[in-house]
């Protein structure tokens, strides 16, 4: 059994920017980078340039800006495991984690392991086909590159992320169709109404998406009317999965008061849970802003947080 003043779960940018700040204040972290549960480094391991992460004015490889990361964290001391979390007890006052190999405990934890973005299952979406050639799952993230310029781009889903998508991307398509299941979208009603008086969108009701083809990168999609059944191949230039995100809280069971939508939730302005000495910091407890930076951002302030904790309860 391991034993530490800090264990760190997940390994994004929220993750490893704890890792850093706990290591730098000499705290020894542990980290759980996970395996099975998404690769070690995060969701910008599935991504290819990255250009909004500042610091970075020529944008550089998601993966390889998560080498960076990981190896500032290790620089400064912590410990590395390339393995899930199983589960946790924290009803004790030493937390306790379950690896999937190791286990350990610590009157502090981090909780970082992300959320991650739904794709739909349909040929030509998956990795080694469209998948980062046209495809992905964040507008705001990949919508200024340069494949999607001036041509036409297709929206999926009907919620409030999959309109403020396809407003966003009306910058830089051709024209944007938003391609919806229903007849009537669950987005509020102002954004509604914004998107349906839009010059340059579309929205394609009762339409499901069955195919993307293309050859380097995406050229058409097959859409199919789900009154009808009937077929349509359109022109795309993107296809951008906007059918909501799922946090992954669940090796947590219910040790930790989360959200509705099972985000963790914290105090506000903070990195606290509802549990003392149990801290939470990126996208596993913000399903509103969802970047990379903001997610290094509460991870330092997770760090700072349980440093507080910490020296408060004598651990120095
Ligand atoms: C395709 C795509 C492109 C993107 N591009 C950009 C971009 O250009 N710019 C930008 O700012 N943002 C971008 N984002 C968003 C950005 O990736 C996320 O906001 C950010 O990675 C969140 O960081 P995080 O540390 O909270 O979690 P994540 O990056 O989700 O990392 C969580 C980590 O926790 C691990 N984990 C999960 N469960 C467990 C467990 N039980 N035990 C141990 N480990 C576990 C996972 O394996 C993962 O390694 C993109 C997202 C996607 C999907």
């Amino acid at each position: 059994m391991e034993k530490r003043k800090i264990i760190i779960i997940g390994s994004g940018p929220a993750g490893y920017t704890a890792a850093i700040y706990a290591a730098r204040a000499n705290l020894e972290p542990l980290m759980f980078e996970g395996f099975y549960s998404g690769p070690p480094g995060g969701q910008l391991m599935t991504t290819t340039e990255v250009e909004n992460y500042p610091g970075f004015p020529d944008g550089i490889a998601g993966p390889e800006l998560m080498a960076l990361f990981r190896r500032q964290a290790e620089k400064f001391g912590t410990t590395l495991l390339s393995e899930d979390v199983v589960s946790v007890d924290l009803k004790k006052e030493l937390f306790f984690v379950k690896g999937s190999g190791v286990s350990a405990e610590a009157p502090a934890i981090i909780i970082a392991t992300g959320a991650t973005a739904r794709r739909l299952d349909i040929p030509g979406a998956r990795d080694g086909e469209f998948w980062q050639k046209g495809v992905t799952a964040c507008a705001v993230c990949d919508g200024a590159a340069p494949i999607f310029r001036n041509r036409p781009l297709f929206v999926i889903g009907g919620g409030d992320t999959a309109v403020e998508e396809a407003i966003f991307l009306t910058k830089f398509g051709s024209r944007v169709y938003l391609v919806h299941r229903r007849n009537e979208l669950r987005a509020s009603k102002i954004m509604c109404e914004r998107v349906k008086n839009h010059p340059k969108i579309e929205i394609i009701w009762d339409t499901v998406i069955e195919k993307i083809e293309g050859d380097s990168v995406v050229r058409s999609v097959i859409l199919k009317n789900l009154k009808t059944d009937k077929l349509e191949s359109r022109e795309a230039g993107g296809v951008f999965f906007a059918i909501g995100h799922d946090p992954n809280t669940g090796f947590l069971g219910d040790q930790l008061e989360l959200e509705e939508n099972r985000y963790i939730k914290v105090r506000p302005g903070t990195t606290l849970t509802s549990v003392e000495g149990v801290f939470a910091a990126g996208d596993v407890q913000d399903h509103v802003y969802r970047q990379a930076v903001s997610a290094a951002g509460s991870g330092c302030m997770a760090a700072l947080d349980a440093e507080r904790f910490l020296s408060m309860k004598g651990h120095h």
